[in-house]
């Protein structure tokens, strides 16, 4: 297992510790883009592969994944219609109680026509 070559940079980067202390050693935040990462994908370990570490996990309208919810509110994706609707309509959502957060959030990925595992 080794760090992504385009994430050295963000893996140097440990202040995730200090607001999730009990966050997985290789998972990342970038604050400016609002988007959490595996800093291992590439060669992240199987049981990674197999399960994932979200607890939510967004499927677009063909099944396939479109995004997970990594840590308690950051988003891991790659697709650009699901990261502008975060942007647009979640990220400025006020909400301190986590459940309740995810409540809005599947609300609005199923208005938008996501299917949203837990
Ligand atoms: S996918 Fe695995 S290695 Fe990567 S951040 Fe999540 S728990 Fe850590």
């Amino acid at each position: 297992m080794s760090v992504d070559p385009d994430k050295i940079s963000l893996f140097a980067d440990t202040s995730i510790f200090s607001e999730r202390p009990e966050a997985c050693p290789f998972f990342r935040y970038d604050a400016p883009a609002a988007k959490g990462y595996c800093t291992v994908h590439l060669t992240r370990p199987e049981i990674c592969r197999d399960y994932g570490c979200w607890h939510l996990l967004i499927l677009d309208d063909s099944g396939k994944r479109a995004g997970r919810i990594m840590g308690r509110r950051h988003l891991a994706s790659e697709d650009a219609a699901l990261t502008r609707l975060f942007e647009e309509e979640i990220n400025h959502l006020v909400e301190p109680d986590d459940a309740a957060w995810d409540r809005q959030v599947i609300e609005v990925l199923v208005r938008a026509g996501y299917t949203v595992r837990t």
